[in-house]
């Protein structure tokens, strides 16, 4: 195991837990270098950072921007840049603007298609941030109402492309997300490559694209990846001149991915992000 974990959630987007609490959390399990990783806000990171300082722990900054891809969404790690920097501020502010009006579509398409009225307000109730009104909130409150036993039987059969309260929505452009990281000073690192829905070929595309607009690195270790996905991406990496990533994608003890703080080392012959912060882990 590694001590280090670059990507998970507080209650500034869909975790569970305060930034506080998560930090505490990954400390205790032994973390020595920890991210805190929320959807589209940095809110967070302040009091993580002072949680992590008290605690021992090396801190670095994280957010994970949604982007969108042609049809596809994907998220977007950013590391190690200055939360205070306008080119971040302006770009997350526009991004978390669309996701009210999002989650009213949400809401309407639970209704029309799944008879479930006024989820909106019933995902209200979980979001801390009412800015970041996410699909996990919507996810939480159908399992509230009995239309699913857990969260990840949600994701089966609501909240996905084809199902009721999946809506299309446009995110930032990929190249937006990683000017504005890179700007900031920060690394961009494609979040769970694996968990994206295109073939071979088409990933391949993305990964020279991603690499040419600027993005330095990949997950190859996460909460969300099997063991075959690592293996995939860790040669990928190597082969694309991508720096590895490792993170839990941590969200709430008891749905899913393990705890915050440590992670599977990487395949030999990655290079770690995390040199960039601390060449000893
Ligand atoms: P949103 O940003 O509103 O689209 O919500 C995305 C979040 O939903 C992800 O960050 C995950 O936390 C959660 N999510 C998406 N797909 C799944 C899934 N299949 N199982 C569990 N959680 C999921
Ligand atoms: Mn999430
Ligand atoms: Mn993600
Ligand atoms: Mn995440």
């Amino acid at each position: 195991m590694t001590p280090v974990d670059l990507h998970c959630h507080s209650n500034v987007s869909d975790g569970l837990l305060p930034p506080r609490e998560v930090v505490r959390l990954a400390a205790s399990r032994g973390c020595k270098l920890l991210a805190l990783t929320d959807h589209d806000d940095t809110r967070g990171l302040a009091d993580a950072a002072d949680e992590a300082a008290q605690l021992g722990v090396q801190f670095v900054s994280g957010v994970e921007v949604s982007t969108s891809w042609g049809k596809h969404t994907l998220h977007i790690v950013g590391l190690g840049f200055d939360p205070a920097h306008p080119a971040i501020v302006g770009g997350l502010t526009e991004v978390r603007s669309g996701r009210a009006e999002r989650a009213q579509r949400m809401s309407d398409s639970l209704a029309a298609k799944a008879g479930v009225p006024d989820a909106l307000a019933g995902a209200q109730k979980y979001a801390d941030n009412p800015e970041i009104l996410s699909r996990t909130h919507f996810a939480r409150y159908l399992v509230e109402i009995g239309r699913a036993k857990d969260t990840k039987s949600v994701f089966k059969r609501f909240l996905v492309r084809g199902k009721p309260g999946y809506v299309e929505h446009e995110w930032a452009r990929l190249h937006e997300a990683i000017d504005w990281i890179r700007a900031a000073g920060g690394v961009a690192v494609m979040a769970h490559p694996a968990r994206y829905d295109m073939g071979h070929e088409t990933m391949r595309v993305l990964l020279t694209e991603f690499k040419r607009l600027g993005g330095e690195g990949i997950e190859v270790v996460s909460g969300v990846h099997g063991a075959g996905d690592v293996g995939r991406f860790g040669r990928l990496a190597q082969e694309f001149g991508f720096l590895a990533s490792s993170g839990t994608d941590y969200h709430a003890t008891g749905e899913g991915a393990r705890d915050p703080g440590c992670n599977p080392d990487l395949p030999i012959g990655c290079q770690p992000v995390w040199h960039r912060w601390r060449g000893d882990l």
